[in-house]
């Protein structure tokens, strides 16, 4: 195993150790320069970095290079400029870095898709199988099926991966129909500087000769009021042609907070379909072909044990098996049980995974594009109140706080409101079906983040 391919490993480690944000910060920019006597020299981009990694980072790392490599005596940190970015390729589930795996692989400009994402390489399950079904219907019939194809589901459960699939396929299937894939952030990027540069008029021409829209994460839409109206447009004008539209989003379309109500109901027109969780044995599936992809074995015993202590989402499972691998590459042996177990014990007991008040709190805020003092106000206002009260059940039900309490934790509030709110939103949860959803993806989320 060479520096990269080390420092890759090490890289997959920490990333499930700190925040997506700090990995996104300080490790971009890092690699293994060289190694000596123990002594392994890692190149940092400048000497704030450098410092910070001394004081910061040194006793994380050195912990995770050891396990890989015991032969690791020191590590010593020198200023130095890149050859490529060491984030491109390690395997990123942050919400941060998430469109950064597009880039190890070849893809193609015209149509954004990465042809590493196919139909093949997609494991079904019953978490996934209605949405596999309907993007393969798509497939063979773009724009006269279920048009548009609404997918949403949680990070890292195979959104993007079923949406480049489905491209990639109607590419294979029409050699004429000309595809385009583009994460919502960079269409809002696009409209923004043709507002810019007075080019409007060329941006909707670009997009009229599409046949097959994808459009990547909408719910980046919320509160982009110009860049709403520019994708209303451009969605009319190709689904009025019976061009195939696909969108995927965290959240129902309902759930999308500053939407306008004629795109929401322009994405409720077509089929919407979710991904959940895989359960266990799909988990194992998914492993295994992993495995196979990247041509390397492991015992039954070890890949039911990563299957069964990575369940937040897939992401991550590839994340752990990527750690393995680099174990095994270093160490010319495939790890046991045992060292699984040390190697993989972040994924299970990091503190930054467990749920709290603070976490509940700040995940709701953030899912209803709301500020955390908004949930702590007094404000009555109903795009306020309803969020607070989510906040208040989830604190009941996650972690069976006291109502006082949860009441105090919202901004000292009555325990009279906890419980109001707590008996409201139980009530409702089983009845609405898209506040069922709703708190299904902030749990998700909890468990994520
Ligand atoms: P999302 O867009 O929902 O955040 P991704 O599509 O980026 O998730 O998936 C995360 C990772 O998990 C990708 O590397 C993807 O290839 C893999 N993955 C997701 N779902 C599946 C699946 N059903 N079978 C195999 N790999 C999957
Ligand atoms: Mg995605």
């Amino acid at each position: 195993m060479n520096n990269e391919e080390l420092w890759q490993a090490v890289l997959a480690q920490i990333q499930l150790q700190i925040s997506p944000a700090s990995f996104a910060t300080w490790f971009k920019n890092t690699r293994i320069a060289s190694q000596k006597e123990g002594c392994v020299f890692v190149s940092v981009p400048n000497s704030f970095a450098r410092e910070w990694f001394e004081q910061k980072y040194n006793k994380t790392i050195f912990k995770v290079l050891r396990e890989l490599d015991n032969k690791t005596k020191e590590i010593k940190y020198e200023i130095g400029k890149p050859k490529t970015d060491t984030l491109k390729k390690i395997v990123p589930f942050s919400i941060e870095n998430r469109q950064l795996e597009f880039q190890e692989f070849k893809i193609d400009k015209d149509t954004n898709l990465n042809p590493k994402y196919t139909f093949d390489s997609f494991i079904v399950g019953p978490f996934n199988e209605l949405s596999q079904a309907a993007g393969w219907a798509v497939t063979k019939e773009p724009g006269l099926v279920y048009n548009p194809l609404f997918i949403y589901g949680g990070v890292g459960l195979g959104k993007t991966h079923l949406l480049q699939a489905i491209g990639n396929e109607v590419v294979k299937n029409f050699e004429d129909k000309k595809v385009k894939y583009i994460p919502t952030e960079k269409f809002v990027a696009e409209v923004i500087s043709s507002i810019r540069n007075r080019e409007t008029e060329k941006l909707k021409a670009k997009y009229q000769k599409v046949d097959v829209l994808i459009i990547d994460d909408v719910q980046f839409l919320t509160g982009k009021e110009k860049t709403q109206e520019e994708f209303f447009y451009i969605f009319n004008s190709l689904y009025e042609k019976n061009k195939q539209i696909i969108i995927s989003s965290d959240r129902t379309p309902k759930s999308i907070p500053a939407l306008t109500e004629r795109l929401r109901s322009r994405f409720e027109g077509g089929m919407i379909t979710d991904i959940s969780f895989p359960e266990l044995e799909t988990r194992i599936a998914i492993l295994k072909s992993k495995c196979q992809e990247r041509k390397v074995e492991f015992s039954d015993e070890i890949l039911n044990y990563i299957g069964s202590v990575v369940q937040r989402n897939i992401r991550e499972l590839e994340g752990a098996l990527n750690v393995l691998i680099a174990y095994q590459k270093l160490n010319n042996n495939a790890p046991d049980l045992k060292i699984t177990k040390t190697l993989l014990k972040n994924l299970t007991l990091s503190p930054s995974r467990t749920v709290n008040a603070k976490k509940i709190i700040q995940i709701v805020a953030d899912f209803y594009d709301l500020k955390e003092k908004d949930l702590l106000s007094i404000s009555r206002k109903k795009e306020i109140v309803r969020p607070r009260q989510i906040a208040m059940f989830l604190l009941r039900r996650e972690l069976k706080a006291s109502f006082p309490f949860i009441g105090r934790r919202l901004g000292g509030k009555d325990h009279t409101t906890a419980i109001y709110a707590y008996e409201k939103i139980a009530k409702e949860v089983n009845k609405n079906e898209n506040l069922g959803e709703e708190i299904k993806l902030i749990k998700q989320r909890l468990l994520y983040v």
